[in-house]
């Protein structure tokens, strides 16, 4: 098996730690899959969509063959990231694992839908710079607070403007518009199955999913139908 030293002098505990290099890489991961894997960073208040579009573009993808996985804010918070807070230094703790997780899927040759509010510039910019020259795209979901409000799917922003949930973003703690998204999705001027579509558009674009662009539910099904006889 191939064995190389790479230092990767990223920390303190890194020193007696060395980096393996598998028999198979990304490359060949990607090849297998017959397409490209990526991080794809959906930012934006909560409420504006994230989740929706993000598990809309995988239901989607999937049906193609193409390995997704979102990676999404309440879940991580649920294992990974259990132990931190909402407080700031906690909320760069919460980013900078995610930004290491991402790197391994990717790695595995998936296409990560990452969505989390990511409210700092500082902390977009760390996610950026990590993924630099890399399959990296930084999706804003826009929408109003307003119609966040009005939305409230999981009843956040009651408790908030209760104040019985301190520092949420968009009433007690501030957001930062991105300057520097790949694509906008504003969710108030397109539906669901549009916004889903301009992230799909954009993966397309992009080279990650070539051939993947339209889709048209009836062929999945007639399909689906040839693959169960096939089993049975
Ligand atoms: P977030 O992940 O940003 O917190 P969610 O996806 O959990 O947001 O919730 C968004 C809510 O807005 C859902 O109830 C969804 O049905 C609704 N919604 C309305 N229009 C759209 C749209 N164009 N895209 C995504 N969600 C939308």
């Amino acid at each position: 098996m191939e064995f190389r030293m790479i230092p990767k002098p990223h920390g303190p505990r890194t020193e007696n730690v060395v980096w393996w290099n598998g028999q198979t890489n990304r490359a060949d991961r990607n090849t297998l899959n017959k397409h490209k894997s990526g991080l794809v960073w959906l930012t934006g208040l909560s409420a504006g969509g994230k989740s929706t579009i993000a598990h809309g573009v995988e239901k989607r993808l999937f049906e193609r063959g193409v390995r997704t996985y979102v990676l999404d804010g309440d879940n991580i918070r649920h294992g990974l990231n259990r132990d931190l807070s909402f407080r700031r230094e906690d909320r760069k703790e919460n980013i900078r694992r995610i930004a290491e997780v991402s790197k391994l899927f990717v790695d595995a040759g998936i296409i990560v839908l990452a969505s989390f509010i990511t409210p700092y510039p500082e902390d977009r910019k760390f996610i950026r710079d990590t993924f630099e020259g890399d399959h990296f795209y930084l999706v804003h979901v826009k929408c109003s607070i307003e119609t966040c409000i009005r939305r409230d799917p999981k009843g956040m922003y009651a408790k908030a403007l209760g104040g019985i949930i301190k520092d949420y973003t968009g009433i007690s703690a501030p957001y930062f518009p991105p300057e520097d998204a790949d694509l906008i999705i504003d969710t108030e001027a397109h539906d669901i199955e549009a916004s889903v579509q301009c992230l799909v558009n954009l993966l397309h674009d992009r080279g990650l999913i070539p051939g993947i662009k339209a889709f048209d539910p009836s062929e999945r099904q007639e399909k689906t139908r040839a693959e169960q006889q096939e089993i049975t």
